[in-house]
């Protein structure tokens, strides 16, 4: 026999309160969460080790402004020689 009733259940999870540039400080949220803009940049370092019982990774992210990405970031990029890849998105 299974003896069901309905229960309410409480879990903690992660939200994001706020998301700013390291650099100028500029809010990233937007005003809506889910249709906001996606002008910003991630730069991020994944450092680790992964064996067949475990593993461990670190990771190290810089979030970023499109404006200081622009203005600060890819010049710096392109005087040490790089350049960057681009990539587009229809949807
Ligand atoms: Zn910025």
């Amino acid at each position: 026999m299974k003896r069901i009733e309905k229960v309410t259940k409480t879990y903690e999870s992660e939200e994001v309160l706020e998301h700013k540039c390291d650099l100028c400080g500029k809010d990233l949220m937007g005003s809506d969460p889910h249709f906001g803009s996606f002008d910003f940049a991630t730069l991020q370092i994944e450092e680790g080790h992964s064996y067949p019982e475990n593993g461990r990774r670190e990771k190290t992210i810089v979030d970023i402004c499109a404006d200081c990405m622009r203005t600060k970031v890819l010049p710096w990029l392109a005087q040490q020689g790089v350049t960057p890849r681009t990539e587009e998105t229809d949807w």
